[in-house]
């Protein structure tokens, strides 16, 4: 595994992968959801490609772009581990004064753009830059991150950019909490709180498979599980994003976010 921590030294390694690529982008703190994404970069392509980068225009001010978790000694045990062929480290990409991509007005709006301000640009604008720096024929993102997928599909899609985007499954731990790397802020009383994101979505699931389709309905029970938590939203969507009144199955998609003491959480469910 070559480990590259400058450009120069990015563009070197990629010169000798001659095959298709596979890439997976994360900000570290690495754990099974990422692996999950890894071994598929790896049993779909010549080379699997992986970047850790904390991307500071992800984050709004007084979010916890400071404190997120990194771990690098780790994290490069574990990609070297995985089978990663190239593992690309920067201290930054960004130089001073940049244009950025803007996500659509409607995705930056919404949800989690509706919170976190210029969240999306910010997650494009990398994404955009790692895609043209690692040249990947593929890269892999999860479904845990519904919104980001959907906005990065949109922009390859636009740009007409020669990438498959591949989405993966949600890793969760045994009790269902999807796993996060911001899982560490959680205290292990909040720890048993945050289940009950994954729990409220198993009981929509539940109430589904017993023919209810009404998106209120639906809305209802989740909160009623998620109580006593703070809500940011319980949104029932189509795949295109667009929030609908009734679910239709292989077309819906239900998110939440809720804070557990001082930390977001977000899940989602496709139906
Ligand atoms: P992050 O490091 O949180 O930016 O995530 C990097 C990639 O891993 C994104 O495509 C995420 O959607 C994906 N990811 C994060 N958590 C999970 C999970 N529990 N299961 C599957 N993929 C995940």
């Amino acid at each position: 595994m070559v480990v590259a921590r400058t450009i120069e030294e990015l563009n070197e390694a990629r010169r000798d992968l001659r095959g298709e690529v596979g890439f997976a982008p994360t900000m570290g703190a690495l754990h099974a959801g990422h692996l999950s994404l890894i071994e598929r970069a790896k049993k779909e392509n010549d080379f699997a490609a992986v970047s850790i980068y904390v991307n500071p225009t992800q984050f709004g001010a007084g979010e916890d772009f400071e404190r997120y978790p990194r771990k690098e000694e780790a994290d490069i045990a574990l990609c070297r581990a995985a089978g990663v062929d190239l593992l690309f480290m920067p201290k930054t990409i960004y130089s001073e004064d940049e244009p950025i991509v803007r996500a659509p007005l409607i995705g930056a709006s919404i949800l989690e753009g509706a919170i976190r301000a210029n969240h999306f640009d910010g997650v494009l604008t990398v994404v955009m830059k790692l895609f043209n720096l690692i040249k990947p024929q593929r890269a892999y993102f999860g479904k845990k991150d519904a919104q980001q997928l959907w906005l990065i599909t949109k922009m390859v899609r636009s740009f007409f950019m020669d990438i498959a985007i591949v989405s993966c499954e949600t890793t969760r731990e045994s009790g269902g909490l999807a796993l996060s790397s911001r899982n560490a802020y959680l205290s292990g009383n909040e720890k048993k709180e945050a289940l009950k994101l994954s729990e409220s979505l198993f009981e929509a699931s539940k109430l589904i498979k017993r023919s209810e389709i009404r998106s209120l309905a639906i809305v209802q029970a989740i909160a009623e599980v998620l109580k006593p938590l703070a809500i940011d939203y319980i949104a029932i969507v189509d795949r295109d994003f667009k929030p609908i009144e009734t679910i239709k199955k292989g077309e819906t998609i239900i998110l939440i976010a809720a804070r557990v003491g001082a930390t977001r959480l977000i899940d989602n469910m496709w139906i």
